[in-house]
């Protein structure tokens, strides 16, 4: 059975990151069932793609760049906000870059090309059994199943992380609410070169989007689960083709769970020699459904803790991760002045921080 000190469960942002910034005297096993090889063609990753400023600020701390080939066009400054409960719109400027989110995850995956990580991709986890030494992990790929032995094991696996379900678990009302979220592509007919974003209480209380990318846009929704998603889905495209957009004939669909903390008792950093990070543990923004920041940073931070002491890293994990919690509380704070559709009727009619369209 091969044996590493640390094996990572999930290659995103989280599981890249905490790979790319752990001391090369940890032998490290990266893990994921998605075929991130270079050689292997482009999946789509449900992902709106938006690199958001807390992102870009995660980025240049770790003094990187995003090379140009990831970008995609348009770069927009504006998020056009279809208020459907109180029929109102208003534009205003946002700071997102507009990147394709699989070529992202491959190029974070191209930092971490260094002789102590073994990747292996196209592999699913499938199980892990605690012995006196640490885990032993099953993994599976390619019909094969392969037993695998480490000390710690870090859940990288994201909204629906089975590392989390399997070995660290939750008390039910310290879930965070969970959404299912579709996008499908449509080709670009108007040439639409902004963001859109709708809310729109008889679909959901968090909201949907439009974003443009290359000869195409994506429209995506974020559905309560145990709702009528496929059904609510639908109506929200009805009611857009009402205000001109229209989203006739899929090219493409994805759909996965997007999660969303209700207070920062929601986040779980793990237990024992089980840690988790990125989506895994919870950390994702309430109000916007923003996480690559947030999984890059906790990766980062779980990464630094283990760096500076590998038998108390979790008290130092808990610890340095105290800001990102903080700031989902904030996020929370700021959820009526979003969702709540009096308060936003007043913000939408005083016009505080909206652009200017008269100028168009
Ligand atoms: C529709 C949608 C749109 C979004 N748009 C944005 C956006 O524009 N900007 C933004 O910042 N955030 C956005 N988010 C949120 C963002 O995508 C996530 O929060 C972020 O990707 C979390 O990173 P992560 O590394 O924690 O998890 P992920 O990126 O989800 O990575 C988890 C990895 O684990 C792997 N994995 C899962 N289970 C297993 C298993 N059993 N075995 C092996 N591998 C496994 C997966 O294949 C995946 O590669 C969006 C989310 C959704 C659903």
């Amino acid at each position: 059975m091969d044996r590493y000190d640390i094996i990572i469960i999930g290659s995103g942002p989280a599981g890249a990151t905490f790979a790319r910034l752990l001391d090369d005297r940890y032998r490290i096993l990266l893990v994921d069932r998605r075929p991130l090889h270079k050689s292997a063609q482009k999946v789509i990753k449900n992902c709106g793609g938006l690199i958001a400023p807390d992102a870009q600020k995660a980025l240049a701390s770790f003094g990187l760049s995003l090379p140009v080939n990831i970008l995609v066009t348009p770069q927009t400054f504006a998020v056009e906000t279809l208020d459907f409960d109180n029929d109102m719109i208003k534009s205003y400027q946002r700071h997102y870059m507009n990147v394709d989110r699989e070529l992202f995850d491959r190029w974070l995956l191209s930092l971490c090309d260094t002789k102590n990580i073994k990747k292996s991709f196209s592999s699913h986890f499938i199980s892990a059994k605690k012995s006196a030494e640490g885990y032993v992990v099953t993994l599976r790929k390619e019909k094969q199943q392969q037993d695998v032995f480490a000390p710690i094991i870090v859940g990288a696996d994201g909204a629906n992380s089975k590392v989390k379900k399997d070995l660290v678990g939750a008390r039910k009302e310290n879930e965070p609410l969970r959404y299912v979220s579709i996008q499908e592509w449509f080709k670009n007919e108007t040439d639409l070169n902004r963001y859109v974003a709708i809310f729109d209480s008889e679909i959901s209380d968090f909201y949907s989007w439009i974003i443009p990318k290359e000869q195409y846009i994506i429209f995506g929704s974020a559905i309560k689960e145990g709702d009528d998603v496929m059904r609510l889905h639908e109506l929200q495209k009805k009611k857009l083709a009402r205000y001109g957009y229209s989203l006739n004939k899929p090219i493409k669909k994805s759909g996965s769970y997007i999660l969303r903390p209700k207070s920062s008792k929601d986040i779980s950093l793990g237990i024992d020699d089980v840690a988790l990070i990125g989506e895994a543990a919870g950390f994702i923004s309430p109000t916007s459904a923003e996480g690559i920041s947030y999984a890059m940073i906790s990766g980062a931070k779980l990464a630094h803790a283990l760096n500076e002491d590998r038998e108390h890293f979790a008290a130092i994990y808990k610890e340095n991760t105290a800001s990102l919690r903080f700031n989902i509380t904030k996020k929370i704070l700021k959820y009526p002045f979003m969702y709540n559709k009096i308060v936003r009727k007043i913000i939408f009619q005083i016009g505080i921080g909206a652009l200017d369209t008269n100028q168009r």
